[in-house]
């Protein structure tokens, strides 16, 4: 079979616009109005979303009686929340998701303010000047008590910032800085924007091309999984197969790299499907995909979470290398397209 092509310029343009919408973990409507936007235009699917926020497309398959099929990725990313506003005026954050201050130290942010002002700032150790702390800055450990917020609005204390509409409970999203050069894609949020483009970009091939997939197929476009439990609900009891799509992680003694899509077959929620996991595997030797097979030491996916939850469905996963995840991360458009082609042939067979 000739493979649908993929349209990889639209879809590096639709995955650098995503990365450069804010969407910490519990503030994703924007991106899941974009994603609903890019899906609506592919005809023949249908939309609805979960009370949760989830989006849920759905396309009819060449067979209407086989066992439903879904792919599922996630739009929420690591973000962080205002915890207090400090008498100087400057605040202190929670965290969303697990990442290390250090990995977003320096970084700009934008302070989502009740009122819907935007507030732009950038995120430092509260020792940060080197003439005045000099060794201590690079001594002292990150931890959530003295790293801050400097905004870039005249405030020295927190009556001011109060009056710039800030207040405990908003959203603090970090900077992308998506940067595509050589192949490359380089940005914050690949983990897991990169997949949401991979999945949206497979469907559409096959719409584009005239085809349709071999079951009804489901996309889940899910919004809470950084905390643990974005596909608990919301996949469509008819789904037997959930495959889910995140970055595969990269580093010292994995088999993942920036240049393949991988299959992961453990991670720490244990293993995956077997059979299902099996079927992946040999599409990828029958169709040429780039890929390698790894485990992922501290890992946990969509899939572990529809499992936790009670849903009785095999569950694979698959997805792109990223270096440095949970941090300034980074992919190459090979793996893009690998991982995109993966999606094809599994909706396809
Ligand atoms: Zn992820």
């Amino acid at each position: 079979m000739t493979l649908p092509e993929i349209n990889t310029e639209g879809m590096l343009g639709f995955l650098a616009e995503l990365l450069n919408i804010p969407s910490p973990t519990g503030f994703t409507d924007r991106a899941i109005d974009f994603c609903e936007k890019t899906l609506e235009a592919i005809p023949g699917v249908s939309l609805h979303r979960t009370h949760k926020g989830a989006l849920v497309a759905l396309l009819p398959g060449q067979d209407k009686d086989a066992p439903w099929r879904a792919l599922t990725a996630h739009v929420d990313t690591l973000g962080a929340m205002v915890k207090e506003i400090k008498p100087n005026g400057r605040l202190k954050l929670t965290r969303l998701g697990g990442f290390a201050w250090n990995t977003v130290e320096g970084e700009g942010v934008t302070v989502f303010a009740s009122r819907g002002e935007r507030v732009r700032g950038s995120l430092l150790m509260q020792m940060a000047s080197t003439h005045i702390h000099a060794a201590d800055v690079g001594k002292t450990e990150r931890n959530d008590g003295n790293m801050e917020v400097r905004l870039d609005a005249r405030t020295v204390s927190k009556e001011e910032t109060q009056a710039l509409g800030i207040q405990v409970g908003d959203f603090v999203a970090f900077d992308p800085r998506v940067e595509i050069t050589n192949g490359f894609v380089r940005s914050r949020h690949l983990d897991d924007k990169a997949c949401v483009a991979n999945i949206i970009f497979a469907l559409k091939a096959i719409v584009d091309a005239g085809l349709k997939p071999a079951a009804t197929t489901v996309l889940f476009i899910s919004n809470y999984e950084e905390v643990g439990h974005g596909a608990a609900s919301g996949i469509p009891d008819e789904v037997a197969e959930l495959v889910a799509v995140d970055m595969a992680a990269v580093g010292e003694g994995q088999a993942s790299d920036e240049f393949h899509a991988t299959l992961c077959v453990k991670d720490s929620g244990g293993p995956y499907h077997h059979g299902l996991s099996q079927r992946m595997r040999q599409l990828a030797e029958d169709y040429a995909i780039p890929h390698r097979i790894d485990i992922y030491p501290y890992y946990g996916s969509d899939g572990g979470a529809f499992w936790r939850a009670g849903g009785d469905v095999a569950v694979a996963l698959i997805g792109p290398g990223v270096d440095a995840s949970h941090n300034y991360e980074r992919t190459h458009t090979e793996a893009l397209e690998a991982t995109t082609r993966w999606c094809l042939v599994y909706l396809l067979n």
